[in-house]
């Protein structure tokens, strides 16, 4: 869509996602670095974020569908591996094989779907299995996993490159699940291993997997958010600081005074106490701003505080609506509040995490809903 100085912006910022991949790989110096770029990278563009993170020398990436990994495809390289994390739908298996893409199987049916299709090709094609360690969301069953090792034919018949798992609790150091997880994955893959696939590997970790250390990191890592410039963790229990990536701004389209007794925005829900400088910006919640940031987010105004540059954030007010929401500028000079100003909703002076809990969820929820209205803008990045 083209833009016509009304309409939000995302500004990504492919240095900064380039910077965590290796912050994160740098913490887990023993294993192999992938990527997560489901969601179409969680919002920021697969294909741009899986080039730039191919660039830095990223060779191992993960989506959801199927459908994601024909597109990302066409815009990596044969070396690089894409995992299907929803492993092989009925019928796929002949398109996914063709295209070389790498399922993980998570249930008996899909792992017969691998084993026939690696049949009728005469290849033990590439896969990655998934056990259930306790999240209860994706994997085989304890009962499934040794139906499983007692069935030789079938371990052999595909070609197993991974054991994986998922934590359900690892942005929460101290949930006992995490410990209870890591056990239950450690067995698995020791059986596994005994069964005469003593070279498999593993990979357990996501980013916050990454940050409970070395004994949950296993071969290969599987970051997704922290590549996106969001901390799993609060700061201050855990050695990770990522650079914002994505950077979300709305321009002013309108400035009023309101005196006191008036009020903001549908609902009337914010009344003004003592005479406020009210700005309108150009995003709602179908661009992505979310209406649970109504009177409870904030915004940031860059450059604003004089000549040193810094940022003035001022509050949202009001409920968000579809295409707008306010905020109150009164302490800003009006030198840099005009209409056509970028203010700040996420990223720059705006923390995502805290924007994020502001609204009730996380930052994944921020990233993944931005709308298709907004104008989406790189920066850095090998090209
Ligand atoms: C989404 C996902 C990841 C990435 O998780 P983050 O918390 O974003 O780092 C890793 N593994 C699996 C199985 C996932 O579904």
């Amino acid at each position: 869509m083209t833009d016509f100085g009304d309409q939000a912006i995302l500004t990504i910022d492919l240095d900064a996602l380039v910077a965590n991949w290796r912050a994160l790989a740098a913490l887990a110096p023993n294993s192999r670095c992938g990527g997560v770029v489901k969601a179409d990278g969680y919002g920021l563009g697969a294909d741009k974020v899986a080039a730039a993170l191919y660039a830095a020398g990223c060779r191992d990436f993960f989506v959801a569908h199927t459908g994601e990994g024909v597109a990302l495809r066409a815009s990596l390289p044969k070396d690089a591996a894409i995992h299907i994390l929803h492993g092989v739908p009925e019928g796929a298996a002949a398109e996914q094989a063709a295209r070389g893409l790498i399922p993980v199987l998570s249930s008996p049916e899909q792992i017969a779907r691998w084993t026939a299709e690696s049949r009728r090709q005469g290849r033990p094609l590439p896969a990655a299995l998934q056990v259930d360690t306790g999240m209860h969301r994706l994997g085989l069953q304890p009962a499934e996993f040794a139906a499983l090792l007692a069935d030789q034919d079938t371990l052999r018949a595909f070609d197993a490159r991974f054991l994986m798992s998922h934590l359900g609790c690892a942005d929460e150091p101290s949930h006992p699940q995490n410990a209870q997880q890591l056990a239950n994955f450690r067995a698995a893959l020791a059986r596994l291993q005994g069964q005469g696939l003593a070279g498999l590997r593993a990979s357990f970790a996501n980013s916050a997997g990454i940050l409970l250390g070395p004994d949950y990191q296993f071969d290969l890592l599987r970051p997704g958010i922290g590549l996106y410039g969001s901390n799993p963790r609060a700061p201050e229990t855990g050695p990770y600081r990522p650079r914002p990536v994505a950077h979300l701004q709305a321009p002013i389209l309108q400035i009023r005074n309101v005196d006191s007794g008036g009020s903001v925005g549908y609902g009337a829900t914010y009344r003004v106490e003592k005479p406020r400088r009210i700005a309108t910006l150009a995003a709602g919640y179908a661009d992505g701003v979310l209406r649970a940031l109504s009177n409870s987010g904030i915004a940031a105004i860059e450059g604003a505080q004089g000549l040193g540059g810094g940022a003035i954030t001022m509050p949202i007010v009001g409920r968000v609506s579809m295409d707008m929401l306010a905020v109150d500028v009164s302490a800003v000079d009006d030198a840099f509040c005009q209409p056509g100003a970028m203010v700040t909703l996420f990223g720059g002076a705006v923390d995502i995490d805290a924007q994020a809990s502001a609204a009730g969820t996380i930052a994944y929820e921020l990233l993944t809903r931005m709308g298709p209205r907004v104008q989406r803008l790189y920066t850095g990045g090998a090209a």
